[in-house]
């Protein structure tokens, strides 16, 4: 058996994250992943993330994501790894949608710069948009296009030159308390790890990883289109189109982000509301459906009509969603030195820096000082 001071078991963004993080503070790290490096099989694949602050999910997550903005650019500086591109963010609804009002109480709250205006507004600073009548959109500064696929990349790295060592295409069957103290991990390769202290983030495998905390995770199939812009691409190029969240009145919230030469306009419905079963996961097919563009093909139609142009590619990605949308942050209970991370219901991937330094914390020292009350795994208990 191969020894280490910690095992990170699952490398996505906080996985990765937390090695990294670990790492720094001078552990010696293995991480096991059951796919390739930076993979697209699960929430973390894909090349651009929104990073944003006027949070409107709850406010109580915009000193997370400002840390984070910092922790990005500090990773950018020190991998050489062009990560985090600014461009601005707009979130629109009509008043008493959660988006645009949860947006706004967050920038208040916060004291965020920021900006409330119409919707002939809008259209005029962005013809790209048709907006509702009566919507309002906050527009913020401080908003950005996260490179996700090489911040991975740059997690990864960096922990390796922190000795940090991986196993990629190998996959973790189970984990046990070790006679000695601390724990063992069987990997399906036949080979096992023993640490003191274990990360687990499995994402959507958090289940079978975890079972005795009967997480109530549900794991959603998420479309994501590239499409060509009708009007010039210079229109909704960075620099001139933010990234952006619209709520409709009829089909949830859309969100997208500028235009990218390489790939096109992204475009996709937060939430599909498309259930998938754990034991479905591996077959789960990957295409595009018709019916996964239409519904995306409506909301250009009627309220981004500029952008719905022809399509140029497509990918499916998986949102693992709490019943509260807040994430999963704690300890293992009766195990000291585990921690569990599920951050995701599609919107942790600007956090993973401060999540890896959470996840640090708790594996090494049971507690952290970032507020994680919210992120408690037993909250589900009641
Ligand atoms: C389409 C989409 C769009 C999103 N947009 C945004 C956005 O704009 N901004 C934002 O902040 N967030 C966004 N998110 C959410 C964000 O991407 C996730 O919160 C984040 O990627 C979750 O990372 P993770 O490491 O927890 O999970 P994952 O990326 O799923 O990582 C878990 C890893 O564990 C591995 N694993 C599982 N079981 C085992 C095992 N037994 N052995 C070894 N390895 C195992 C898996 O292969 C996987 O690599 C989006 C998510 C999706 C799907």
């Amino acid at each position: 058996m191969e020894t280490f001071d910690a095992v990170v078991i699952g490398l996505g963004a906080h996985g990765s994250a937390a090695a990294l993080a670990l790492s720094r503070r001078g552990l010696r790290v293995a991480g096991v992943e059951r796919f390739g490096r930076a993979h697209g099989m699960a929430s973390s694949g894909g090349r651009t993330r929104i990073i944003r602050l006027a949070y409107f999910e709850d406010p109580a997550y915009v000193p997370l994501a400002v840390e984070s903005w910092t922790r990005w650019q500090a990773l950018e500086a020190e991998s050489g790894t062009p990560i985090l591109t600014p461009t601005g963010g707009l979130y629109g609804g009509l008043a008493g949608s959660a988006v645009l009002d949860g947006a706004i109480r967050s920038a208040r709250e916060h004291g965020l710069p920021h900006e409330v205006i119409d919707a002939d507004e809008l259209r005029r600073r962005w013809p790209v948009f048709d907006p509702a009548e009566g919507s309002q959109a906050l527009v913020e500064q401080q908003a950005g296009v996260l490179r996700s696929d090489l911040a991975i990349e740059a997690q990864l790295a960096v922990a390796e030159r922190h000795r940090a060592t991986f196993r990629f295409e190998d996959r973790v069957t189970g984990w046990r308390s070790s006679a000695g103290g601390g724990y063992e991990v069987d990997c399906a390769s036949g080979t096992t790890l023993g640490a003191g202290h274990l990360v687990i983030a499995g994402g959507a495998w958090m289940p079978e990883l975890v079972p005795d905390l009967r997480l109530p995770l549900r794991i959603e199939r998420v479309p994501l289109l590239w499409v060509e812009p009708r009007i010039p691409a210079a229109e909704v190029a960075v620099g001139r189109l933010p990234v952006w969240i619209i709520e409709t009145d009829v089909d949830g919230s859309f969100y997208g982000f500028p235009y990218d030469p390489d790939a096109g306009l992204k475009v996709a419905r937060h939430h599909s509301g498309e259930v998938v079963a754990s034991d479905e996961l591996e077959a789960l097919d990957r295409g595009l459906t018709p019916g996964d563009e239409a519904r995306v093909r409506a909301f250009l139609r009627t309220r981004m009509p500029g952008a719905n142009g022809p399509l140029r590619g497509a990918s499916v990605c998986l949102y693992t969603d709490t019943p509260d949308e807040d994430f999963v942050l704690d300890t293992y209970p009766g195990a000291p030195g585990v921690a569990v991370a599920s951050a995701c219901s599609g919107h942790g991937f600007k956090f993973s820096p401060v999540v890896g330094e959470i996840l640090a914390d708790l594996a090494i020292h049971g507690r952290t000082a970032y507020p994680v009350e919210g992120f408690r795994a037993s909250r589900f208990a009641a």
